[in-house]
């Protein structure tokens, strides 16, 4: 079974309100300032925090920051310096301003809404409309950039998503600090069919739910994060395959209905980070 299989339980949880109150750290001031220390992020993508977090400053050569009311423009030094290098390589190429979502909370840790991930300070949502303008922070609130994907054909819109998304997806895959990064379906199906010459990135590129106006890249732990979960890393090959045409078929019905899932409580070595009790 694959792990998407398991998705249905997983929105199901979110939709929980215990999912906020237990799972999540209590709202507070220190919960908007990084720990001290060097950086150091705990446990897993997906339950975990950083201690030692840097913030990305709101503007920047080439990209500019949205919905900073949230406070999750913080990361580990490495993912901050990704994006700004990023950033740097996307106005050097002229593609436009890169836009950047969610890194994650100042000590990481779940984020209240759909983020199950995000915890470790290494991952960061970007989106694909490279076409803003520098907005004033109040018009930055905001999440309905453009759908790069066509929901009738379920295949990418080519009045949005052009040379410049691939382009850019391509900068993005190819820093080796890169472990991977999130796209739905249609737009990894786009760069199969559509990428010629090298292609040696397109194995980092999965297909995933959603992420059709925005693609999530992840990096590797860096190399002395000693308490920091690597994943599996990906398949070999471009992963253009019939596992990505699978995508593309009716889900079929689960066995037994799905039971929601309670996040699992954050490592032990978190809860001084994140402020629960010990
Ligand atoms: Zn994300």
């Amino acid at each position: 079974m694959s792990v998407r299989h398991l998705f249905p339980a997983l929105v199901l949880a979110a939709s929980l309100p215990l999912l906020t109150t237990t799972g999540a750290a209590a709202a507070g001031a220190a919960d908007l300032l990084p720990s001290g220390g060097p950086p150091h992020p705990i446990g897993s993508y997906a339950n975990g925090c950083i201690g030692g977090a840097a913030p990305l400053p709101p503007d920047g050569p080439g990209y500019q920051a949205v919905n900073l009311s949230r406070h999750r423009t913080f990361g580990h030094p490495e993912l901050v310096a990704y994006v700004q290098v990023l950033a740097a390589q996307v106005a050097t190429e002229r593609l436009g301003l890169l836009l950047v979502g969610d890194l994650a909370g100042a000590r990481g840790g779940r984020l209240p809404g759909m983020h199950a991930s995000h915890q470790t300070g290494l991952d960061v949502d970007l989106w694909f409309d490279l076409s803003q303008p520098r907005l004033p922070a109040a018009a930055r609130e905001r999440d309905d950039f453009p759908s790069m994907v066509d929901s009738t054909t379920r295949r990418v819109d080519p009045r949005r998503f052009g040379p410049a998304q691939i382009a850019l997806l391509k900068l993005a895959a190819t820093d080796t600090r890169v472990a991977r990064i999130f796209v739905n379906p249609a737009i990894k199906l786009a760069l199969c069919e559509q990428v010629n010459g090298d292609r040696r990135w397109l194995h980092k590129i999965r297909p995933w739910f959603g992420h059709a106006a925005h693609f999530h890249v992840r990096l590797d732990c860096p190399r002395d994060a000693a308490d920091c979960v690597r994943q599996d890393p990906v398949p070999a090959g471009e992963g253009c395959d019939a596992e990505l045409m699978s995508w593309f078929e009716p889900p079929k019905p689960p066995a037994t209905p799905p039971r929601p899932v309670e996040p699992p409580p954050p490592p032990a070595a978190c809860r001084a980070i994140l402020g629960l009790p010990g």
